[in-house]
């Protein structure tokens, strides 16, 4: 992920953000929050550095003090750029400096911070080293919810990254597949994520015929043969936003057994879907989906939670997962995607977006569940 998210949100988003952030912050019991550059830095400012680098940058979220970004110099013009940035006080340091000492200037010296869950350790521990009296947790943690639910704009950027995969799979649905290597099928489902609008392409499996079976199998060299079972799984960021759906398509006539399982993992699927409420606990989403696998006989190839959440990264909290008793709330975004994998023989996996509305669940992804036959 490079460069500056394209979203388009206003510095008054933005701050309204951060003021969000900051208040939650301490509601959690937290002194504040000193966010690094990643996914919480990109929905706070819309600021991603050019390159990440060892040189210190951190925004300083404080309940009832104005935000800070702690930033090198060198990088200080290109982050006054970023719209979240440009109303913010920038604490510019200079090779030679002590980044954590200009850090600490910032903060009271004491209490307890969340930071966050990708700063470096090296960061970490300079700043532990600055500053003695704080303790440190995870800012995922502390504040999951922070980024869970989206507003009507980020719901509306999240369609539209949907809507480019479908239009994508409609497409990779025509190109031939028997007799072409599995990473040839994948060029093409990157080229036309590209060409429907996404900016990142962040994964695009190709998975044939005993490689299905492995959930997040690498792209290689199989030939792809008439009688595959096809696990095709893609995604990326669009406008800022994320895209993440799999389709499972057979080459040619499939077998019995073939159908089987794939209308069991369509059933488990909309089981999943249909479990979507507010104010449904997370479990019950995975509970819904692999009891209909489970009840088949087929539980122990359910090898996988059956969601994360997705927003302006591709996997994220929450998680539709057994032990999970956050409450659904409208606005969450996640995935539903159960699986049956079957060791040396194929898998299947069928996964949408769905959004909680309050009705119910809404998705994001609505090309065909039924088996798609690709020649
Ligand atoms: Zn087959
Ligand atoms: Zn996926
Ligand atoms: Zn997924």
């Amino acid at each position: 992920m490079t460069g500056r998210t394209p979203a388009p949100f206003t510095a008054d988003d933005y701050r309204a953000r951060m003021g969000r952030a900051a208040r939650a912050a301490a509601d959690a019991g937290l002194a504040g929050l000193l966010v690094a550059p990643g996914p919480d830095l990109v929905w706070l400012t819309g600021y991603t550095p050019t390159a990440v680098t060892e040189r210190l940058t951190l925004l300083v979220l404080a309940p009832g003090q104005d935000p800070v970004l702690v930033v090198p110099a060198l990088e200080a013009p290109d982050a006054a750029q970023a719209p979240g940035v440009a109303a913010l006080a920038l604490h510019d340091w200079t090779d030679g400096k002590d980044p954590y000492a200009a850090t600490a200037a910032l903060l009271d010296g004491a209490g307890r911070f969340g930071i966050s869950d990708n700063a470096w350790a090296m960061h970490l521990l300079g700043l532990q080293n600055a500053l003695p009296g704080t303790s440190y947790t995870s800012l995922t943690d502390a504040l999951p919810m922070l980024r869970a639910v989206k507003d009507a704009a980020e719901l509306d950027l999240m369609a539209a990254a949907g809507a480019a995969a479908d239009a994508t799979f409609e497409e990779i649905r025509e190109v031939p597949f028997a007799g072409r290597r599995e990473s040839e099928v994948a060029a093409d489902l990157s080229r036309l994520l590209r060409e429907h609008g996404h900016e990142v392409v962040d994964f695009t499996i190709v998975a044939s015929g005993p490689n299905g079976a492995n959930p997040h199998h690498e792209v290689g060299d199989r030939v792809i043969e008439r009688g595959d079972m096809v696990v095709l799984d893609f995604g990326g960021l669009k406008d800022g936003y994320g895209s993440d759906t799999s389709r499972t398509v057979h080459v040619g006539e499939p077998t019995d057994e073939e159908r089987r399982v794939h209308d069991l993992v369509r059933e488990a699927q909309e089981a999943g879907f249909r479990a979507v409420r507010p104010g449904v606990p997370c479990q019950e989403v995975d509970r819904a989906a692999r009891a209909v696998i489970a009840d088949a006989g087929y539980g122990t190839y359910f090898i996988h939670r059956t969601g994360h959440g997705i927003g302006v990264t591709t996997h994220e909290p929450p998680y539709m997962i057994e032990g999970e008793e956050l409450p659904l709330v409208p606005g969450m975004c996640f995935s539903v995607e159960p699986g049956v994998y079957l060791p040396g023989r194929f898998g299947v996996r069928i996964e949408d977006i769905v959004t909680v509305t309050e009705d119910g669940g809404r998705r994001l992804n609505d090309t065909t569940r039924e088996m798609v036959i690709v020649d």
